[in-house]
């Protein structure tokens, strides 16, 4: 849901102008560097363990995968592990490319497992996504069978995702999809759920919703899709948007209402869920502050605080450059999910490696972290996930 939460494009240079001005005007840290009792924090800890190597036999897939590169990953997935992995397109998008899902079934494919749906790559530009569903796929996929079922759309906007890569336009920031309207390309497909939808920024704007709810083919395959599952018990949409002041958030509904609008019997609930996955998600190696936990709609109060804690004199200015108007996200996909389906949705925002790079040096960044996030992934999925389901 990066659109509401991150700094503008059009405000970055002026954004990097006042990080390097406030470290020399109050000697404060920028985004993403510790603090003094942040390091003194780190060496106090004992040895961080390496990593293990990738659970998976299979070639990692890049970085960067293109929607080529997803359908051979899962070829070659389906191939090494027979009946316990299945594939089905359930849409095609409006430059004919197919989405995906993929099932990892525990045991008898016949059997209706109680079904955990992940979405990922629902912005084109937030490749980081992808590379995490694929990477958890193939660590559970090779490790000990799970007794639920792991349903993933590992890319759910494969039009945005191969513009994004292809040259034709400046990287990392084909959010939309690639439909053209009104002079203009692509919807955001994280506005155009039917929950709250709401018109509202013009189709140049990188949060343009559509025509109405459900007017493009990548949501209303999703949605169709659901709506046919009587079994599906949690749905988590991972996007990569946060700023790089902190590892991220894990939200809840609702994303698009400004009260939160959630009843007060569902709110503990949901508030642990998402408290769970921040733990688990969270990197204790990174200096940042680790995830946070919060329904949706807090996020903006969140990032000005991350804000504050950075520019502790000049933050009125920057979280001014830095934040839109308002965080409020209608037409999510979490809000639809729990709102019409009432299945528990949970809104992953990871932390973006930063935007303004060009693609090596964002691919470097998702290599350094690929699968330390990954193994945490997979060990909620293993542990915690499925005490909560
Ligand atoms: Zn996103």
């Amino acid at each position: 849901m990066r659109g509401d939460l991150l700094l503008y494009q059009s405000h970055r240079p002026l954004l990097l102008f006042l990080a390097a001005y406030a470290q020399l005007l109050v000697g404060s840290s920028v985004a993403g560097a510790a603090t003094p009792s942040q390091r003194e924090e780190i060496q106090q800890r004992p040895n961080i363990p390496q990593l293990p190597p990738p659970a998976s036999c299979i070639a990692q897939c890049s970085s960067l995968p293109s929607s080529q590169e997803v359908m051979t990953h899962l070829d070659q997935l389906r191939q090494r592990h027979g009946e316990h992995i299945a594939t089905e397109s359930i849409g095609r998008t409006a430059e004919g490319r197919d989405v995906i899902l993929v099932r990892l079934y525990p045991g008898n494919p016949s059997i209706r497992y109680p079904i955990v749906l992940g979405i990922f790559g629902q912005h084109g530009d937030e490749h980081d996504s992808t590379v995490l569903g694929l990477d958890l796929l193939d660590r559970l996929a090779d490790g000990p069978p799970l007794d639920f079922e792991v349903d993933l759309i590992p890319q759910m906007n494969p039009d945005g995702a191969d513009a994004d890569l292809s040259g034709t336009v400046p990287p990392l920031t084909c959010r939309k999809n690639r439909r053209p309207e009104s002079r203009a390309v692509g919807v955001d497909l994280n506005r155009n759920w039917g929950y709250g939808w709401g018109a509202g920024p013009p189709p140049s704007s990188i949060n343009y919703p559509g025509s109405g709810p459900f007017s493009e083919a990548e949501t209303r395959a999703v949605r169709d899709w659901l709506q046919t599952q009587s079994n599906v018990r949690l749905v988590m949409d991972v996007h990569s948007g946060q700023s790089t002041f902190d590892q991220g958030t894990v939200g809840f509904p609702f994303a698009g209402k400004e009260d939160g609008g959630l009843a007060s019997v569902d709110r503990p609930r949901l508030a642990a869920i998402a408290d769970n996955l921040a733990r688990t998600l969270s990197d204790p190696a990174d200096p940042r502050p680790a995830l946070s936990a919060m329904q949706s709609h807090e996020v903006r109060a969140h990032v000005e605080r991350a804000i504050r804690a950075h520019f502790p004199v000049i933050w009125p200015i920057v979280a001014w450059t830095s934040l839109p108007p308002s965080t409020i996200a209608p037409g999510s996909s979490i809000d639809w999910v729990y709102g019409t389906l009432c299945i528990p949705a949970f809104g992953l925002e990871l932390s973006r490696p930063p935007s303004q790079a060009e693609l090596p040096t964002y691919s470097a960044i998702v290599e350094r972290r690929r699968q330390g996030l990954a193994m945490r992934l997979e060990n909620w999925f293993r542990t915690r996930g499925c005490q909560l389901l």
